[in-house]
C-alpha cells in the first residue's frame, strides 16, 4: 500500500507527501452522504414520485450552477494549497454540510497533485504505428481513494482522450457487482492544459479507502523531438531506419499516458506493447508472454508487472536494434542494444563488461541486490542528455557508450565509463529509493555523480578518480558556478511543471557530489556506508526526503559513539547558496603569538559589490595542517561555526606554514595572509611533494579565483604557478592549465596578449620536452590506459598547453601528422592526442585541411572520432568556413541534433570565431530557443557557452539588449550569463592592469 514509505513522525522536509497521505486516511463524516440520507427520508415520506423528480432535477440544477461559477469563486477558495485541502474540507464540510467545496477549490488549478486518490496498479497497452509515427494506448489505474473527492485529477499532456469511465471495485475489495461496486456516473471530463492535467467529475464522491479503475484511452504522435515517446533515425546501409523511444524524466510520462506523473506516486505497471513484427520491443521488464495476431500479423509484447516505482523511470522502445548479453554471476541477465552495424564491431562489449562488473560492486557496497531479473542498455543515436538511468532499460545516446577501441581515447574512454557508472548506481540511488519530490533531485543526482568516481575507482584503480580527478572535474568547476551571486541553494523549491527541467543543473550534480564527498570524509568510509546502507534498506521501492536521509547518517555515527547533528550540519550546505572562503591567518596578538590560529569565514562571491551585506553562515569541518622546509604536522579537524574563531594548533615558528582543507575534502575556499601564502609558494618551489597532490592542485584554483574575485593580488597566482616545471603528477597540472585557459579567454583579445602566452609557455617548456610526444599505440589502448593513465594524461595535456599557447615545435609536430596523414592516407596520429592535432592542424593549415578533416567526418563510423573531427572543424581562422560550418549544422542533418550546440560553442571558443558564434546565437535564437527550449539542460549550456567568454563593454552591452528582447523563458542562465560577463568587464577594469604589471617584471622569490 506503500503509506508508510516513511516512518510516521520522522522529520520531513515539510513537504514530504506521504504524511499527508498518513493523515487524509483517517475517515471523516462526510456531509454529502448525510445530506442524501435526509433527502431519502423526505421522498419516503411524501412517497410521490413526482417530487423526487422535481427535488432531484433542482440538486442537479444548483450543483450544476454552483460548478459552473466556481472560477469567480477561486480567489478565495484557491487559498487552500492542495496539501491543505483535504483536511480542511473536512471541518468546514462539517459546520456548512454541503456539497461541493472541492469544486470551490478546483484541486486542478494546483500546480501539484491534489493527493486524494492514489495510483496502486497501471495495465497499459500501447499500440504503436511506425509507419505514421503515431500510437494508440488504453490505460486501466487501480486507484486508492484517500480523501472523499468528485475529482480524479491526473496529468496527461499533447493526448488526444476519448474514452474515459471509472468503476468502483466494492467494497473491500470484493467484485464491482457487490454493495458498493458498479460503474461510477461521469459529469464530465475535459483537459486542463495550463497544469497539464485532466479532470474526470464524478457525479457522485469516490470514498476513502476504497479502490477504483479509471479506464481511459487516448491517441498521439510519436515526435521527431526529445520527450515523451519520440522517434529518432539512424542509416544501415544506406537505408534509413527509425526507432522510437521514450524519455520520460522529469515530467514527459504524460505525453505517453494519462498517469499520476510525480515522483511519489509510485505503482506497479504492467505494459503491453503491439507493433509491426519486423521491430522489436523493449521495456524495464522482460517478456513475460508474446504472441501473434492472425488478423495482421502484428506483435503482442506482455512485460512482466514492475515493482512499485514512479512515471519517471517507465521505459519502452521499439526499434530494431540487435543486441549482445553476458549474466552476472546472480543470475541477472545485461544485454546491449544497439545499431547492427555497432553491435557486430564489438563497440557496446566494453559496456556491456563493466556494467557487469559494477552490479557487482554496488551490489556489494550497497548491501541490496538489484531488484530486477534484467538490464539493458539502449544505445540511440539520438538523446536530450547523456543518459537515463530507467530501471531495467537504460538508455543511453551512442556517444556515451559506444567505444571502438581502435580510435577512442583514453579520456572518451573514461567520460564512457562514468556515464555508465552513473546510471547503473541510479538504479539504486534513485530508482529503488526516489527523492519525494524535485526540489531534492540533488539527493539522487549528487550521488550518482559522486559514485562515478568511486566507482570508476573499483573498475580501474589507478585512475585514482575519487582522490584526484574529482577536484578539478566536481569541485572547482561548480565552485565557479555557486560562487555567483546568481546561485541558488541546492534544495530549491519547485512547483510549476516548466520549472522541473531547471532543477538539473550543474549545482545539483556536482554541488549534491561534493556535499556528499565532504560528509563522507567526515564521518568516514564504514560509517557511511552503513548509514547509505540503513537508508536503502528502510525506503527501498519508496521515496525518502534529505531529512531521512540525513537521520540514517546521524544513527550510524551514533551507533559509534559520535554525536553529531548532520541533518542541522548540512542544512547549511543545502539550503543556502554557495560556500565560504576561510581565512587562517597566524594570531597576530603579543600573548602566546606561536600557538594560536584565527580563523574566518565569509560568503565567498565574484563580485565586489554583491558582498556587501552578507549573512551567510556554514558549519565549518575545517582540517588543518602545519608544516615546513622538511615536515608537515598531524592535521587537526576544527568545526568553525562562528564568523570568527581562535584556535590552540602547535607550536609554529617564523618559517612554518599553515594549510587548510587537506586533500581538498571540503566545500570551501582558503585564503590566508601575504605572509603564508609566500610560505606556501617557497615551499611549493623547493619541494613540492611535501604538500598532497589533492591540495597542490587546490592551492592552484583557490588561488587564481581569489585573485579574479580581488581577495588577493593577482600577482599571487602567477607567482604560485612559477613552481610548475618541477610538478611531475598530472592533477596540479590539470588544475593550472584550466585556469589558464579561463584566463586565456580574457586576454586573448588583448595588445598584451604575448606577455601571457609566453610566461605560461616558459612554464611548461622543460617538462612538455622531457615527456614528449606519446609513440603510436593504436589498438592496445585497454592495456596502455590501466598502466599508465596517470603518465598519458599528464603527456596530453602539456601538448595540449603547449599547442594552444603556440609552442613552435608543438605546432611543426601536429603539421607533420596531418601531412602524414594526408599524403598516406593514413592516420598513424595517436588516439589520445587526436583532438589536439586535429585542431592544431586547422587553425594552422590551409583550407584544404579543412575540407579534408570535413570529408572525414562524414566518412567516418566510429562515434568518438566523429565528434572530435567535428569540434576540429570549429578551430579554423577563417570566418567563412566557421559560418559555412554553423549553417550547415543547424539547417541540415548532417550534424546530429544534440552536437548542434557544440560547434556553436566550439566555434565561440575560438578567438576567430567568437564574435561569429555570438552573433549567430542572437540571430538563431528563435530556431535554438524552439528547438532546445524545453531541454532546458541544453539551452543553459548554450547560453553559457556562448557567452562567458565575452568581456568588453561592447559584448556586454550586447548581452543586455538581447535579454531585454527575447530573454523570457530561458530560466536562469540568461541572468547567470549576465552575471559572469559583467564579472568578466569588471576583471578588465580593475585587475588587468596589475596582472600585465606583474608579467611585466615578476618579482624573484625572497
Ligand atoms: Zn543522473
Amino acid at each position: 500500500m506503500g503509506l508508510n514509505d516513511s516512518s510516521p513522525g520522522a522529520m520531513r522536509n515539510g513537504r514530504g507527501l506521504s504524511d499527508q497521505w498518513a493523515d487524509s486516511v483517517v475517515v471523516r463524516p462526510r456531509t454529502t452522504e448525510r445530506h442524501i440520507t435526509v433527502h431519502k427520508r423526505l421522498v419516503l415520506g411524501f412517497a410521490l414520485s413526482i417530487v423526487t423528480l422535481i427535488i432531484v432535477t433542482a440538486v442537479a440544477v444548483v450543483l450544476s450552477i454552483r460548478f459552473e461559477d466556481c472560477g469567480e469563486r477561486r480567489g478565495a477558495a484557491g487559498e487552500a494549497g492542495p496539501r491543505g485541502s483535504g483536511r480542511s474540507n473536512g471541518s468546514r464540510g462539517d459546520r456548512t454540510g454541503e456539497r461541493g467545496d472541492e469544486e470551490a477549490v478546483q484541486p486542478w488549478r494546483n500546480s501539484r497533485l491534489p493527493g486524494s486518490v492514489r495510483p496502486r496498479h497501471y495495465d497499459l497497452r500501447i499500440s504503436v504505428y511506425m509507419d505514421n509515427f503515431t500510437f494508440s494506448g488504453e490505460v486501466s489505474v487501480e486507484l486508492e481513494c484517500l480523501n472523499a473527492t468528485r475529482f480524479i485529477v491526473l496529468h496527461a499532456d499533447r493526448l488526444e482522450v476519448d474514452r474515459v469511465s471509472v468503476t468502483a471495485e466494492g467494497a473491500g475489495g470484493r467484485p464491482a457487482n457487490r454493495p458498493g461496486g458498479g460503474v461510477m456516473r461521469i459529469h464530465r471530463h475535459f483537459p486542463f492544459p495550463a497544469n497539464q492535467m485532466y479532470v474526470v467529475a464524478l457525479h457522485r464522491e469516490l470514498k476513502p479507502m476504497r479502490v477504483y479503475r479509471l479506464n481511459m484511452s487516448f491517441d498521439a504522435a510519436i515526435e521527431d523531438e526529445l520527450l515523451g515517446f519520440f522517434r529518432s533515425a539512424y542509416s544501415l546501409q544506406r537505408e534509413r531506419r527509425f526507432l522510437a523511444v521514450t524519455q520520460f524524466s522529469p515530467i514527459h510520462a504524460r505525453k505517453a499516458f494519462p498517469c499520476f506523473d510525480e515522483p511519489v506516486y509510485k505503482a506497479t505497471f504492467s505494459l503491453t506493447l503491439r507493433h509491426d513484427p519486423q521491430y522489436l520491443s523493449l521495456s524495464n521488464m522482460p517478456v513475460d508472454a508474446s504472441s501473434l495476431s492472425d488478423e495482421d500479423g502484428w506483435v503482442t509484447n506482455r512485460f512482466a508487472r514492475t515493482p512499485r516505482m514512479s512515471t519517471y523511470y517507465l521505459a519502452w522502445a521499439v526499434c530494431n536494434f540487435t543486441y549482445r548479453e553476458t549474466q552476472t554471476d546472480g543470475g541477472v541477465t545485461i544485454r546491449l542494444y544497439a545499431r547492427p552495424d555497432a553491435i557486430s564491431s564489438g563497440a557496446g562489449d566494453y559496456a556491456l563488461h563493466i556494467t557487469k562488473r559494477l552490479l557487482g560492486f554496488y551490489e556489494d557496497y550497497f548491501k541490496v541486490q538489484y531488484s530486477l531479473p534484467k538490464l539493458d542498455l539502449l544505445a540511440v543515436p539520438k538523446h536530450p542528455y547523456a543518459a537515463m538511468e530507467n530501471w531495467g532499460l537504460s538508455v543511453f545516446v551512442e556517444q556515451k557508450i559506444l567505444l571502438d577501441a581502435e580510435v577512442s581515447s583514453s579520456s572518451y574512454q573514461m567520460e564512457l565509463t562514468m556515464v555508465v557508472v552513473h546510471e547503473i548506481c541510479h538504479q539504486w540511488f534513485g530508482d529503488l529509493v526516489t527523492p519525494v519530490w524535485w526540489e531534492d533531485v540533488w539527493l539522487k543526482e549528487g550521488f550518482a555523480h559522486f559514485f562515478e568516481y568511486v566507482g570508476t575507482d573499483f573498475l580501474f584503480p589507478k585512475w585514482n578518480m575519487e582522490k584526484q580527478r574529482f577536484l578539478t572535474d566536481v569541485l572547482h568547476e561548480v565552485m565557479l558556478l555557486d560562487g555567483l551571486s546568481s546561485s541558488h541553494p541546492i534544495s530549491q523549491e519547485v512547483e510549476q511543471a516548466t520549472d522541473i527541467d531547471r532543477v538539473f543543473d550543474w549545482i545539483a550534480y556536482k554541488k549534491g557530489a561534493a556535499l556528499i564527498r565532504m560528509l563522507a570524509n567526515v564521518m568516514g568510509q564504514p560509517l557511511f556506508q552503513k548509514g547509505l546502507n540503513d537508508y536503502l534498506l528502510s525506503h527501498m521501492y519508496g521515496n525518502a526526503a534529505r531529512d531521512d536521509l540525513w537521520s540514517k547518517l546521524s544513527q550510524a555515527m551514533r551507533s559509534e559513539g559520535r554525536d553529531i547533528n548532520i541533518g542541522e550540519m548540512m542544512d547549511r550546505w543545502t539550503l543556502q547558496m554557495g560556500y565560504p572562503v576561510v581565512t587562517i591567518s597566524k594570531n597576530q596578538s603579543e600573548q602566546r603569538p606561536t600557538h594560536y590560529i584565527t580563523i574566518t569565514q565569509k560568503h565567498f562571491l565574484y563580485g565586489e559589490e554583491a558582498r556587501k551585506n552578507l549573512s551567510l553562515q556554514w558549519q565549518i569541518p575545517l582540517t588543518v595542517a602545519v608544516g615546513n622546509e622538511s615536515s608537515v604536522c598531524v592535521e587537526h579537524l576544527i568545526w568553525i561555526n562562528n564568523r570568527t574563531e581562535t584556535h590552540r594548533i602547535g607550536q609554529m615558528d617564523d618559517n612554518t606554514w599553515l594549510l587548510g582543507n587537506i586533500n581538498q575534502t571540503g566545500y570551501f575556499r582558503v585564503n590566508y595572509d601575504l605572509q603564508n601564502w609566500k610560505l606556501l609558494i617557497q615551499q611549493l618551489h623547493s619541494s613540492p611533494q611535501i604538500i598532497s597532490v589533492g591540495n597542490r592542485a587546490g592551492l592552484i584554483d583557490d588561488s587564481f579565483n581569489l585573485a579574479r574575485a580581488g581577495y588577493l593580488p593577482q600577482g599571487v597566482p602567477l607567482q604560485l604557478i612559477g613552481y610548475l616545471p618541477e610538478e611531475t603528477s598530472f592533477l596540479p597540472w590539470h588544475a593550472a592549465s584550466r585556469a589558464l585557459y579561463q584566463l586565456d579567454k580574457l586576454l586573448d583579445r588583448t595588445d598584451e596578449y604575448r606577455l601571457f602566452s609566453d610566461y605560461v609557455l616558459k612554464q611548461v617548456a622543460s617538462r612538455y620536452h622531457q615527456m614528449g610526444w606519446p609513440s603510436n599505440s593504436a589498438g592496445t589502448e585497454g592495456s596502455v590506459l590501466q598502466a599508465s593513465y596517470q603518465t598519458e594524461e599528464l603527456q596530453r595535456e602539456l601538448i595540449m598547453l603547449a599547442c594552444s599557447f603556440g609552442n613552435k615545435q608543438c605546432h611543426r609536430q601536429a603539421v607533420a601528422y596531418i601531412s602524414d596523414w594526408i599524403s598516406s592516407n593514413k592516420n598513424r596520429i595517436p588516439p589520445n592526442i587526436r583532438d589536439i592535432v586535429y585542431c592544431t592542424g586547422v587553425s594552422l593549415m590551409d583550407e584544404d585541411v579543412w575540407e579534408f578533416i570535413w570529408m572525414k567526418f562524414h566518412s567516418t563510423n566510429a562515434v568518438s572520432e566523429k565528434k572530435i573531427l567535428l569540434e576540429a572543424l570549429t578551430c579554423s581562422d577563417n570566418t567563412f568556413l566557421l559560418n559555412r560550418l554553423l549553417n550547415l549544422s543547424l539547417s541540415s542533418d548532417l550534424v546530429p541534433e544534440q552536437d548542434v550546440i557544440d560547434v556553436i560553442i566550439h566555434v565561440g571558443r575560438n578567438p576567430q570565431g567568437r564574435n561569429l558564434a555570438w552573433k549567430y546565437f542572437r540571430e538563431k535564437w528563435d530556431i535554438l530557443n524552439a528547438r532546445y527550449g524545453e531541454a532546458l539542460f541544453m539551452n543553459s549550456k548554450l547560453i553559457g557557452g556562448v557567452t562567458e567568454f565575452l568581456n568588453t563593454e561592447k559584448e556586454l552591452y550586447e548581452l543586455k539588449e538581447f535579454i531585454q528582447s527575447s530573454g523570457v523563458g530561458a530560466g536562469p542562465a540568461l541572468p547567470r550569463a549576465l552575471e559572469i560577463v559583467e564579472g568578466n568587464v569588471r576583471w578588465h577594469r580593475l585587475h588587468r592592469r596589475q596582472f600585465y604589471q606583474w608579467l611585466r617584471k615578476p618579482p624573484s622569490l625572497g
